[in-house]
């Protein structure tokens, strides 16, 4: 009878419900969203209104539900997926916000963060957290509030006030003020939690001044984390699985076991490797993270960006004027057999992993008489191939795990010449799942694992469906030839504005 699943994806810039019938595998059978407001108070800072982010997601959910006909008596669970590290601080007796919630993207906490990453602190707060410290994470964000708004630390420290990820936020709102908690993998990105012992640390709160009392229980992904208030949808419905974005999108690629990866080619680009029960720590700048807790255990990922991904089609769509649609930069690169000696290095911002070069940008290498737009388009699709090719193998090497196939998502995944080359420049098959929401699947699948529809990641891996999975066709020596050219071309464009 209760087969379907409430996914909400609580996203940066809109508020997604998805709802799956878990008796058919997992099929979405109805989706709403709402955008709501970005607001920008000063030069790098970034905020949301909670109420927006909460009205917008309730609206998605009611929505949703409306567009499937579905009794609400049949929703057997809720799953939350949502923007990572996202920092909410609100009034335990009112639960009204005492400021507006700082996003990831927001750099207020910069200068801080400079300084904790160049202090002796650095490297126990990367062994404790798994994280290099940086102002995405909640920490100095919950710091800057308590420092700034008139009366919250006094009040944080009187055990008066709450802080939240967006997870935390929303569960707190949907029952009633009766649950206060987080998954692990949203309390790996506070740069607060220590991921060895899963529990907050006395010592990092200390550092950042910030009282234990305001910090939600922690739990695992898959847990009964409350119930909906029944003035809410009509019905008490459990809340059974929560996980950050990316960690969803890993969950919902079925990425279940050491190893296994899965790329988001989104405006940047996301990789998620399992590696097992155990942390694996870098040495090479990426992140290591929890997964999620399931089943009284906890995996963990090393997680590794590239800043400029699908931005650089944007880029030839709306700075070059190539195209009018990004979905027709695979007909322009198709104009052309290969890449015609054209490399592109979409150093817009520096380069991330494994290079961490703030110097260099942008260059375009090779260009003769006879290059076309094909050539620089193809240059430019394969400019995001490489860049995943160079976090993934690092990711092999730290965790000493070699990849038997990459799970792929996000807007740029649907370029189908690009995946053939990935898969051509990795050596690896490239698996294009058939519901590219894997964020949204994710949270779902650990909400139905949790109450028992399905009765193990197995059970839920039987009921996946590829769309299309790309075979390496490219001869070694092609492929070495190629990669020792995109080499040349990132040692070109690094420490250019030095
Ligand atoms: P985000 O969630 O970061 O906004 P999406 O996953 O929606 O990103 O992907 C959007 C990005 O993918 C854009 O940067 C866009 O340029 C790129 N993109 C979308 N479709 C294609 C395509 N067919 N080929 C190449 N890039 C694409």
């Amino acid at each position: 009878m209760k087969k379907y699943i409430l996914s909400l994806d609580q996203g940066t810039t809109s508020s997604r419900c998805i709802i799956f019938d878990i008796s058919l595998g997992g099929v979405p059978i109805s989706s709403a969203s709402k955008e709501f407001k970005q607001i920008f108070p000063a030069d790098g800072w970034v905020e949301h209104d909670p109420a927006d982010i909460l009205e917008s997601q309730i609206y998605s959910a009611k929505e949703a539900i409306r567009r499937a006909g579905i009794n609400v008596k049949e929703i057997a669970a809720i799953g939350i997926t949502n923007q990572r590290e996202t920092t909410i601080v609100w009034d335990k007796d009112t639960g009204a916000p005492v400021y507006n919630a700082i996003v990831w993207q927001c750099r207020r906490t910069a200068t801080l963060c400079d300084e904790l990453k160049s202090s002796e602190l650095a490297e126990s707060i990367r062994l404790k957290t798994g994280l290099i410290p940086d102002a995405y994470f909640s920490g100095t964000k919950i710091k800057w509030i308590l420092d700034n708004v008139p009366s919250a630390r006094e009040n944080a420290e009187a055990g008066k006030l709450m802080f939240g990820t967006v997870d935390s936020w929303l569960m707190y709102n949907l029952t009633g003020g009766k649950t206060h908690a987080t998954d692990y993998s949203n309390a790996s990105r506070t740069m607060l939690f220590n991921i060895n012992t899963l529990k907050w640390d006395k010592e990092l709160l200390g550092l950042l001044d910030i009282p234990e009392v305001m910090m939600p229980s922690a739990l695992p992904s898959a847990s009964i984390f409350g119930y909906t208030d029944k003035a809410l949808f009509g019905e008490e419905i459990p809340i059974a699985g929560v996980a950050g974005d990316q960690q969803a999108a890993l969950f919902g690629q079925c990425c279940f076991n050491a190893g296994d990866a899965k790329n988001t080619y989104g405006t940047g680009g996301f990789m998620l490797m399992n590696t097992g029960e155990k942390p694996v720590f870098s040495q090479n700048g990426l992140l290591t993270t929890i997964a999620w807790g399931l089943d009284g255990k906890v995996n963990y990922a090393l997680e590794g960006s590239v800043f400029i991904c699908g931005a650089a089609i944007q880029w030839l769509r709306d700075g070059m004027k190539m195209f009018n649609y990004a979905y027709q930069s695979e007909e322009l690169a198709s104009s052309v057999p290969d890449c015609g000696g054209v490399y592109f290095v979409p150093a817009f911002v520096g380069l991330g992993a494994p290079y961490w070069d703030p110097y260099a940008r942008g260059i375009i290498a090779g260009i003769t008489r006879a290059t076309t737009q094909g050539h620089i388009v193809r240059a430019v699709l394969e400019s995001m191939a490489y860049q995943t090719y160079d976090v993934l193998k690092v990711m092999e090497a730290e965790c000493g795990a070699k990849m038997s196939s990459l799970k792929v998502d996000g807007g740029a995944s649907a370029n189908n010449l690009l995946m053939q080359f990935q898969a051509d420049v990795l050596d690896l098959p490239i698996v294009r799942p058939a519901f590219v929401e894997t964020t949204a699947l994710g949270a779902a699948n650990l909400a139905a694992l949790s109450i028992g529809l399905y009765s193990s990641v197995e059970d839920i891996a039987k009921a996946s469906k590829i769309e299309r999975t790309f075979a390496p066709q490219m001869s070694d020596e092609l492929r070495q030839e190629k990669l020792s050219m995109w080499q040349k071309a990132v040692e070109r464009s690094c420490g250019w504005t030095k």
